[in-house]
Formats: structure tokens, sequence, C-alpha cells
């Protein structure tokens, strides 16, 4: 499955002159949520990551997303893993189990974010299940941003990455793109103008 390809049919991999929410320049901008306006797509996306979190045996009771950005991708995923599926919302800023999900003591809980930058909510939402019992086992993605090591990718972890190294991390692909301070970006230099995605209806 060549998973670049569909993103980009799916317009979910832009090419162009962005400023990142870090106030970084790049070439490339994920959006991640445009891969999955195509439902097969997502499903497609989803059963190729359950085949391979399956073949590695590891047990799994129900799959969690942190919200907005995760939900559909958690939903697919769990339906393909065929476990229960449930969800983390920020309240006053921080990731909380509501909605009367519960959470049963020891409980094997999987992770899964669309996109692992990294995994600073997906950690957030991993806390509160913990909190109520859980057992983390895991954490999954369609795309990983390349901070994070997954299994099968030679890529290494860099020191931002906030996913436990004890864990194992599935994705279905690396998306490492170079980033560059404003001062020293390659597009600025040669005269274009950096947009924010965001800023164009994207
Ligand atoms: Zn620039």
């Amino acid at each position: 499955m060549n998973v670049k390809q569909i993103y980009m049919d799916a317009d979910a991999l832009l090419e162009g002159h962005f400023k990142l929410s870090s106030g970084n320049h790049s070439q490339f901008y994920l959006q991640s949520a445009k891969v999955l306006e195509d439902p097969r797509t997502a499903q497609l996306l989803a059963r190729a990551l359950a085949d391979e979190i399956k073949a590695s045996g590891l047990e799994i009771d129900t799959v969690c997303a942190p919200a907005i950005g995760g939900l559909i991708a958690g939903f697919a995923l769990a339906q393909a893993l065929d476990v229960r599926y449930i969800f983390a919302e920020r309240v006053d800023g921080v990731m909380s189990i509501r909605r009367g999900f519960e959470i049963s003591k020891g409980e094997k809980v999987l992770m899964c974010e669309d996109i692992i930058t990294t995994g600073g909510s997906a950690m957030e939402a991993a806390a509160a299940i913990k909190e109520l019992g859980g057992k983390i086992v895991g954490v999954a993605a369609l795309a990983n941003r390349g901070f994070c090591k997954r299994q099968n990718s030679d890529i290494t972890t860099k020191p931002n990455c906030k996913l436990p190294q004890n864990i194992p991390f599935f994705a279905l692909e690396d998306f490492t793109f170079e980033m560059y301070s404003p001062e020293e970006c390659p597009l600025c230099k040669d005269g274009s103008q950096a947009i924010k995605p965001g800023s164009r209806g994207n």
C-alpha cells in the first residue's frame, strides 16, 4: 500500500510554503482530516493498521482516541480490530473521559490518533485512562510525523517525542519534512510568502 500516494490523492499532503503552529516554515503540510473524508479510504487505512497490530499479537480490549483529531481514525481502527471504542475530550483544557464511558481495572487500552507529532495529546488522554484504572498497551496512528520511532521503521526517536518507549507505537507511514526557522527558510529566500494552513479554508 502506498500511503503517501493515498494522502496526496486526497489532498491531505499539501506542497507549498507553510507557516506551522510552531512558527517554523515547511514546504509540506499534512492535513490528516482530508484523507478520512472518504469513509472507504478511512476503512482501507484502518484495516492495514489493524493488520499490523494483530500481527504483533498485542492484546487490546479498547481503542481510545483524543478528540477531535483522533475521532475518525480511532473509530475506524476499533471497527477493524473489532474492539470497544471510546474517546477523550478536553474539558477546561484538561483531557478527560466523559459521556458515561467506564474503564474497568486493568482494561487494555490502545491510544489512537490520526497523526502522531510528539504524541502529547495521546499521552494526556492516556493519563486520564490510567487514572480510571486502565492500562495503556500501545499507541497507533495512521501517520507518523517522524519524531517518534514506530514499529517496522528505522527512524530514531527525537528528544521531543512524548510517547513512552516501553509500549509499541504502530503507524502506517513516516512523514518527515524539513522545517526551517523563518530566518533560514530557503522558500522565504526565494521570495515567496509562507501561508498559515487554515487561513485559506484548509
Ligand atoms: Zn519560509
